[in-house]
């Protein structure tokens, strides 16, 4: 068997719901599991989570009915609504919380016959601009959906588009025009996502909305996970299957854009760009081996990347390798590579084999 494997810690992923809760007592908390719960494994995720969390949180009916097959209890909400009309009768089957983002969805849910009255959440543009009514439609869908036979709660949602960044002038608007709203008689509120949850207080409401902090990684560029009490769920691990020695002068991999300054011991890892590892990672991005970090070499393959292990002469074929994981933090990698720990986490690729630690 091919020595690559993302274990993933369900435990971390409990501990870290807890965690969310625990910053805004008595409010309740969907766990965000779009994007197979950020590329940990729904089904897993969503077990694990049983009887824990108050709700999920998905990116469309096809993630929702996915987990409405694991739990027939939790709330589930469908964050960017219904895609075409045809799809509130499911909705409604699945007993969903259905965010209404456009007129032409708050229409077509008006014009559906449903079996059941869903709750709906009316999605607010505080600023994001990607989603939304602006404020005045929004109180006139409020006025038009309030009593509506197709809605039992009428809830109020929007999004922060730079929570990560504390203290930016946008977060400030977007919650402003928020509370603005509450005038309005709304059954339940949700602004909150992670880096809210973490540093936004007066954005709490009544439904949190944590996605990336549950799976261990920190949504601030300069606030690490751990310094946020968060566990990491996933570790990415292979192994050393070759190891050689070459000369100065010589260089590593496609392109040869590694040349070695002194003779050189070089490790090959099973791991690579159709696993999900970034194949614009640059020489010298940190790879843990044997629990200490060693710098790449060269780029990234397909299915395997190589390591410079000078200074690691007792490397053997065989000893493990973490690309990220307890020993070095998804963030860290992330930073290393012009990117962030969501992108990381949600591209590990069907082929790397998922394992659970309870
Ligand atoms: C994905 C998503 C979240 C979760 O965001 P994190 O930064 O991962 O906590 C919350 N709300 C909405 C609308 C989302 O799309």
């Amino acid at each position: 068997m091919r020595p690559l494997i993302a274990a993933v810690d369900l435990s971390a992923i409990r501990h870290n719901y807890t965690l969310a809760k625990r910053c805004a007592p008595g409010r309740q908390a969907f766990a965000v599991v779009k994007a197979n719960a950020y590329g940990h494994g729904v089904r897993e995720v969503v077990s694990s989570l049983h009887g824990e969390a108050d709700g999920f949180a998905v990116a469309c009916l096809e993630e929702a009915a996915e987990v409405r097959a694991l739990d027939d209890e939790a709330r589930i909400l469908l964050l960017e609504g219904c895609f075409e009309p045809s799809e509130y009768q499911l909705a409604s089957q699945l007993g969903l919380d259905l965010v209404v983002q456009g007129s032409e969805q708050a229409e077509a849910l008006l014009a559906s016959e449903l079996p059941r009255p869903l709750n709906v959440w009316l999605k607010l543009d505080s600023g994001m601009h990607r989603l939304g009514f602006a404020a005045d439609e929004l109180r006139r869908w409020h006025g038009r959906l309030r009593g509506a036979t197709q809605v039992t709660e009428l809830n109020l949602i929007s999004h922060f588009a730079c929570a990560d960044l504390r203290g930016h002038s946008l977060n400030e608007v977007q919650l402003d025009s928020f509370l603005d709203l509450l005038s309005l008689d709304f059954d339940q509120r949700s602004l909150a996502n992670s880096a809210a949850i973490l540093t936004l207080p007066a954005a709490h409401m009544d439904w949190l909305r944590p996605g990336i902090m549950l799976y261990g990684a920190s949504p601030f560029a300069d606030l690490s996970a751990a310094d946020l009490g968060l566990k990491p769920a996933m570790s990415l691990s292979a192994q050393l299957i070759a190891v050689r020695e070459i000369a100065a002068g010589e260089t590593v991999g496609y392109g040869a854009t590694w040349e070695a300054a002194r003779p050189s011991r070089i490790g090959t890892v099973s791991c690579g760009y159709a696993d999900g590892y970034p194949r614009h990672a640059p020489n010298g991005t940190p790879v843990v081996v044997n629990g200490r970090r060693v710098p790449l070499a060269g780029r990234v393959s397909m299915d395997m990347l190589a390591v410079d292990l000078s200074d690691m002469q007792e490397a053997r074929v065989g000893d493990p390798v973490e690309l990220w994981g307890a020993q070095l933090p998804v963030d860290e990698l992330a930073q290393a590579c012009g990117t962030i720990g969501y992108e990381l986490l949600t591209r590990v690729t069907a082929r790397v084999p998922r394992r659970y630690l309870a």
